[in-house]
């Protein structure tokens, strides 16, 4: 039996600038909830060999070569004690699922290095294959209450119906940004590194979270009569730029939108939101 998952609060994920960045947070307190309650509830999963390899994104580049191929494994014993470790930082917990769960990408063997330098969309994408590789492709919901008739639902949704953004082009690393002054700002798209100065902030203030990833990820501003400003401070682009290229980073970012799955649910026919986050994700470790 798998116990009744209580989500958060439907809508506490969907109004984030970079959603991508603050999932994890928010993640935390649920999954190790759920580690603690139900460690039991797995059922065993035959693999096939296959089933470990996954076609990343964006990959990495090396020598002017990208590599995209990776693979995972399935996550042991030794693995959830170190999950159970990691404590509270949902960052950190993340990271730990990328070092234990990834073997590979490319012909690199995982590590804090590599990890940092992939897309946040690649990262997200591998921890989604550790899951099918551990727990198999279904997620399974039991009695889960319509927000919109309050019934409970059981349901089961593969992996497969997550939403899922595919890059353009995926050896493009810089990328325009029409903005509203008539500049343009040349951005590349946010990493684990990122991500990780990002978490590194001992601080509520949201802006400087956006900060540090626009004085990151900004690359340059090119002006109207086509002169261009280098690493511009974060702090000098407009409210409106602000805003502008961090939703583009969203938007554009490759890779599993767990953020943005929903189901049809039949009884009321009414839409209803099923944000996906680690704790459902691995419950039953
Ligand atoms: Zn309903």
């Amino acid at each position: 039996m798998t116990e009744p998952v209580v989500l958060p609060d439907f809508n506490s994920f969907g109004d984030q600038a970079i959603k991508g960045l603050d999932n994890p947070e928010e993640a935390t307190a649920a999954t190790q909830a759920l580690l603690k309650e139900d460690r039991n509830s797995g059922e065993p999963e035959i693999h096939g060999p296959g089933e470990n390899f996954l076609t990343l994104e964006r990959g990495i580049c090396r020598e002017g070569v990208w590599y995209r191929e990776a693979e995972v494994k399935e996550l042991t014993g030794a693995d959830e004690e170190a999950l159970a470790a990691a404590g509270t930082n949902a960052f950190r917990v993340f990271e730990t699922l990328l070092l234990r769960g990834v073997r590979t990408v490319g012909n690199e063997v995982m590590d804090r290095k590599l990890a940092g330098e992939l897309l946040i969309g690649d990262r997200e994408y591998l921890v989604m294959a550790i899951r099918r590789a551990t727990f198999g492709d279904d997620l399974e919901f039991e009695e889960l209450p319509c927000p919109r008739c309050e019934e409970l639902v059981d349901l089961t949704v593969p992996l497969g119906a997550i939403p899922f953004t595919h890059l353009d082009d995926p050896e493009q690393t810089e990328f325009e940004v029409p903005l509203r002054t008539g500049d343009t700002a040349i951005v590349r798209l946010p990493t684990g590194e990122d991500q990780a100065a990002v978490m590194a902030i001992k601080s509520d203030n949201v802006a400087k979270k956006d900060s540090e990833i626009l004085s990151r990820c900004v690359l340059r501003i090119r002006h109207a009569d086509g002169s261009e400003t280098r690493r511009p401070p974060a702090t000098s682009l407009g409210m409106a730029s602000r805003k502008t290229v961090l939703q583009f980073l969203t938007d554009t970012q490759p890779g599993p939108r767990y953020n943005d799955f929903s189901f049809t649910h039949e009884t009321c026919g009414k839409e209803v939101e099923l944000p996906i986050n680690l704790a459902v994700l691995f419950r039953g470790m």
